[in-house]
């Protein structure tokens, strides 16, 4: 479990600004280090803006470092000719589901990443038929994603990066437009298809991230807490305000119980 999977080195990012003549904007990221282990589930945390997304681009290589350096299994993702290997490696479901509608019946959407690994075509019917019904989604597989709801959406953007058997999932955002039901009983789903791999997942709830091995908190661009929610409820102020507007009195009694227990 400890070997070194997702490395981020003094990473820094800025995005152009939006007209031309404009000041560059402040960083959306600033001197990142952190270490993601194979196998860990992470969890990422912070207000709007604080570079969730932008962090999660990073690991996935559509944005490269202004400085400092990102590394995903051994990978430098500022190196071009490995771009492939990277993306192999990673399933991204991002924030907005609309913009990775590829196909237009539910199934076809699902078996393109697959598709384009070469997969053969048996293995992809087994794949997209286990990722559908991982998702709950299988009675649609034949309706057109355009016409979908917003969670409906977001399941079939989960069901795409289950099918490609990514070593990498990265969710961002990805269970915002479920119902409290429908995300507990997916995120349990999602275990099974995710154990052998590394889980990357921004999120809101504070209920998905309370058993990542590790949760990063970031605030403005930088990283301002790394640990686990217990360590966390100690350590970092930024979290203990997300947790204290989420969890309720008695979950938070319970959870010091908890956190007693486990510094026994
Ligand atoms: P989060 O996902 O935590 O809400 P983001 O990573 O999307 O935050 O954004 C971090 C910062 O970068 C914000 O200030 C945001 O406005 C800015 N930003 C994000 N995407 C872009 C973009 N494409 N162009 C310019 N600025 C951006
Ligand atoms: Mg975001």
């Amino acid at each position: 479990m400890s070997e070194k999977f997702i490395e981020f080195k003094n990473v820094t990012y800025t995005y152009e600004p939006e007209e031309q003549g404009e000041a560059k904007p402040s960083p959306a990221l600033c001197n990142i280090d952190l270490t993601v282990n194979r196998g860990e589930f992470v969890a990422v945390l912070g207000h709007n803006g604080s570079g969730k997304s932008t962090l999660a681009k990073l690991t996935n290589a559509i944005l490269v470092p202004e400085s400092g350096a990102v590394t995903v299994d051994g990978i430098d993702t500022s190196d071009e000719d490995r771009l492939t290997d990277i993306r192999r490696k990673v399933g991204m479901v991002f924030q907005n589901p609309d913009n990775q509608i590829v196909a237009t019946i539910v199934e076809d959407d699902v078996a393109f990443g697959p598709e384009n690994l070469g997969v053969a075509p048996d293995e992809i019917r087994r794949r997209v038929d286990d990722a559908l019904k991982a998702v709950g989604m299988y009675d649609y597989r034949l309706r057109e994603p355009h016409k979908l709801s917003g969670g409906q959406k977001q399941r079939l953007s989960i069901a795409r990066a289950i099918a490609k058997d990514p070593k990498i999932y990265l969710f961002d955002d990805s269970f915002s437009a479920l119902d409290y039901k429908t995300d507990v009983a997916l995120r349990r789903a999602l275990k099974a298809q995710t154990d052998n791999a590394t889980v990357l997942i921004v999120a809101q709830r504070i209920s998905t991230v309370l058993h990542a091995n590790q949760i990063l908190v970031l605030d403005e661009g930088r990283l301002v807490g790394k640990g686990t929610h217990a360590q966390l409820m100690v350590s970092c102020p930024e979290y203990q305000e997300i947790a204290r507007s989420q969890l309720s009195q008695k979950e938070l009694a319970l959870d010091t119980l908890n956190t007693e227990k486990e510094g026994e």
